[in-house]
């Protein structure tokens, strides 16, 4: 089987080219002119497209199936070399920027991409749980599903993007290929997405944030907590009682983060479980005296699911608590409601279909 050139990294593959600058015009050919056959990279020799062509191939995943919400999310289901299926989402969200006491909002894309098939985390309100684990993706898997939907898209090589490491899989259980996806995705001659644009989501696996920490790759951490004592946490995310909050707050304070940036905490708010205003005055506690950011996310709702959406009202409830407390929060609209946005859940729908099709 060839090997997945989006596997190298710069270094890597101008240790296997020659002269060593060629490894630059295959990234750019690759990354920024979004070329899909070696044959197209027309400053290259016919010799070296074809000893690449002999060894390597492009396509590390191909676009399975797609659905495109009306709010301009799409969400792709991406077919693997082994045929297993994974998914990846593009939001254009409005983000909150800080420009001193101002707080902006602006448009910008946001690619969400998956690092395992399937996960071992087991989350009560997860569909990728429910599949269980199958594998972890390589740095090349995870890079391909950015260079895919730039490409299926049409987004300008030069439009700059967010990466969030957040769908299907724990990317701190995946922590080497997630390393070398961001060292990748960062090479400015390939995407070159900032590491300050890339935010790995994590369901608080401790000493894995202190391990990251030590990387100082200078990524952006997210912390799934979702609720504010170890008792409901544990129930929602089993991983929990291996490291429960206290432990995940105690690595986040070591974790060196750009001041200009915060630490942020998802919460995934469920209607009666932790959407009360006694729940918003105990996360306040708990995140003091830290420099963090909350993203509040209603549940999203699907039939077989005991879970329920919490009300817009405690939202915002919630919200005007924590914002009179000096945390900064946002309800995070619930991009792609209408095309199955939450992690596993189009895998989930339509995998027994595409079995055997690709459409
Ligand atoms: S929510 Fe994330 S960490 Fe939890 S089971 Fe699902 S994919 Fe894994």
């Amino acid at each position: 089987m060839k090997e997945f050139l989006l596997d190298c990294s710069l270094e890597e593959l101008g240790r296997i080219v020659t002269p060593p600058y060629r490894a630059k015009q295959i990234f750019q050919w690759v990354y920024q002119r979004y070329v899909s056959d070696f044959g197209d990279i027309s400053t290259l020799p016919k010799a070296v497209r074809a000893e690449l062509n002999e060894r390597f191939t492009l396509n590390a995943v191909s676009i399975a199936a797609k659905q495109k919400s009306v709010d301009e999310s799409e969400k792709y289901l991406f077919r693997l070399a082994d045929d297993h299926t994974i998914e990846a989402v593009l939001l254009l969200m409005r983000e909150a920027q800080e420009d001193g006491d101002r707080v902006t909002r602006q448009a910008q894309w946001t690619i969400c991409v998956s690092t395992q098939v399937g996960c071992k985390i087991g989350c009560a309100f997860c569909m990728t749980a429910k599949g269980g684990f199958k594998r972890d993706l390589s740095a090349g898997e995870i890079v391909a599903q950015v260079l895919a939907i730039k490409r299926d898209r049409q987004i300008p090589p030069e439009k700059s993007l967010n990466v969030v490491y957040m769908g299907m899989g724990e990317p701190l259980d995946n922590l080497e290929n997630v390393a070398k996806a961001i060292g990748i995705l960062s090479c400015e001659f390939g995407l070159h997405i900032s590491p300050r644009r890339q935010t790995l989501s994590t369901s608080g696996i401790s000493p894995k944030i202190e391990t990251l920490g030590k990387m100082n790759l200078g990524v952006l951490l997210a912390i799934s907590l979702h609720a504010i004592d170890d008792e409901t946490r544990s129930k929602l995310m089993p991983i929990n009682k291996a490291y429960n909050i206290e432990s995940i707050i105690d690595a986040t304070r070591r974790f060196p983060i750009d001041l200009r940036k915060r630490m942020m905490f998802e919460y995934l708010m469920i209607k009666g479980v932790n959407d009360s205003i006694d729940c918003a005055r105990k996360l306040v506690k708990l995140l003091n005296p830290l420099r963090a950011k909350v993203n509040l996310i209603a549940f999203n709702p699907r039939e077989e699911s005991n879970f329920e959406r919490p009300d817009r009202a405690s939202m915002e409830a919630f919200q005007r608590f924590l914002l009179d407390c000096g945390v900064l929060c946002v309800i995070r609209q619930s991009r792609g409601i209408d095309i199955d946005a939450a992690c596993g859940q189009l895998r989930e729908r339509l995998s027994p279909l595409l079995r055997h099709t690709v459409s």
